[in-house]
C-alpha cells in the first residue's frame, strides 16, 4: 500500500470522527497522535501503558456521565 494516496492517520478523535491528519512519514499516525514516538517497545511497557488507557478512558466517560445534562 504505496503511492501517491497520502495516508491520513485515522485515530478516533474525541469527536468520534477519524483524525485526517497525515501521517508522518514511515509511522501509522500523525505527529499528534504518537506518529514521532517509536512505540511500546517492551512487554512492560505496553502492559503500563494498556493500564494507563484504561484508566483514562474510564475517568473521561464518569466525566462524561457527570456532565450530562
Ligand atoms: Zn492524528
Amino acid at each position: 500500500m504505496s503511492g501517491s494516496h497520502k495516508q491520513t492517520c485515522g485515530a478516533k478523535t474525541r469527536r468520534g470522527t477519524p483524525c485526517a491528519a497525515p501521517v508522518v512519514q514511515g509511522m501509522a499516525r500523525c505527529k499528534l497522535h504518537g506518529g514521532l514516538s517509536t512505540g511500546p517497545r517492551t512487554d512492560a511497557g505496553r502492559a503500563s501503558i494498556a493500564a494507563g488507557q484504561r484508566l483514562r478512558w474510564r475517568t473521561w466517560r464518569e466525566r462524561l456521565k457527570k456532565n450530562d445534562p
